[in-house]
């Protein structure tokens, strides 16, 4: 055969193969990271952040083989590592008189598939400015980093709240000192998010005592991290939404099987006995959730599954 024939014929195959494997696997650029959910008389707003793979080996208590198998019923996406693809999401919650945050999402602490609450936030109609109030649920970087980029406030009207006990613990030298490699890093990205806000007093590191923010109840969930606090926002005429936090990472596994926990979960015990605890709460007050980690957009309630809870998403209406 004519090797000056061989070329272009291979081209032609290999453009062929290229067009079909295109035509199998579109490419989608998903529709705007956000979602509505009235609860009450409060406007709560999923904002998703971005989404990233969780190891397997972080999920302890339970069998590989039993969790695996959770994974797989649920048809929990996997990315390239076999990891589990976990989304990362904040909430908008607008009272009639605050427009309040809950968590800020990762900025740039955590790679370029996160960092994207504010730019939702905008397409979801609101600017970083109208922002009053930030309730964040404990100090790691995919809740708190988002409060600041590049050294600069990105929520410059707003107060930060963040449990006393996680601003202590997250700036010390002495514990950054201490810690492993995988959690040496955050030191400086706490100290760094936080830095605009104190400087300009906007920081209030809060005890369960001084907590006091207008339609807003705390409530202490401490075991992920020292300070990890929920927080119960009311929507009148018993209407409450609960910010959960980072009580539930791997929701196919840790609902049904309370008892799972998450590896870098500060005090695994209590994570654990917070976890049934407030699981058992949402449910018997019927309180709509936004939990950090559950898939976007993470609103729902709290079910009894035949073993342990079971998540039961919100249902998307155009108008309500
Ligand atoms: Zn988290």
């Amino acid at each position: 055969m004519n090797v000056k024939l061989l070329k272009p014929i291979l081209i032609a195959l290999l453009f062929s193969a290229v067009t079909v494997h295109a035509e199998s696997s579109p490419q989608v650029k998903q529709v705007a990271g956000y979602f509505l959910q009235p609860v009450g008389n409060l406007k709560v707003t999923a904002l998703f952040d971005g989404e990233l793979g969780l190891p397997r080996s972080d999920l302890l208590g339970i069998s590989s083989v039993k969790a695996n198998q959770l994974f797989e019923e649920n048809f929990v996406p996997v990315d390239e590592h076999n990891q589990v693809v976990t989304d990362f999401s904040a909430y908008l919650v607008q009272t009639p008189t605050q427009n309040i945050l809950v968590d800020a999402g990762t900025a740039k602490c955590f790679g370029p598939s996160l960092g994207h609450v504010p730019e939702n936030l905008k397409k979801a109609g609101l600017q970083p400015e109208q922002i009053d109030t930030i309730l964040i649920t404990h100090a790691h970087p995919d809740h708190l980093c988002g409060i600041t980029l590049d050294g600069k406030m990105v929520y410059p009207n707003a107060k930060v709240y963040l449990a006393k006990a996680d601003v202590d613990y997250w700036t010390s030298a002495q514990n950054e000192a201490k810690a492993s490699d995988f959690f040496k890093p955050l030191f400086k990205m706490t100290r760094e998010a936080l830095k605009p806000y104190q400087q300009a007093g906007q920081l209030i590191a809060f005890s369960k005592a001084s907590f006091d923010v207008p339609n807003v109840e705390l409530i202490s969930t401490h075991g992920h991290t020292e300070g990890h606090s929920s927080y119960l926002i009311d929507g009148k005429n018993g209407q409450k939404f609960l910010g959960l936090g980072d009580v539930v990472h791997y929701a196919a596994v840790q609902f049904p099987y309370t008892e799972a926990s998450y590896k870098p979960d500060t005090d695994a015990k209590r994570a654990i006995a917070v976890r049934k605890n407030i699981f058992e709460q949402a449910y018997q007050n019927h309180w709509w959730i936004g939990a950090a980690h559950v898939a976007f957009p993470g609103i729902g309630h709290i079910g009894k599954n035949v073993h342990g809870y079971q998540w039961i998403p919100a249902q998307y209406r155009p108008e309500q």
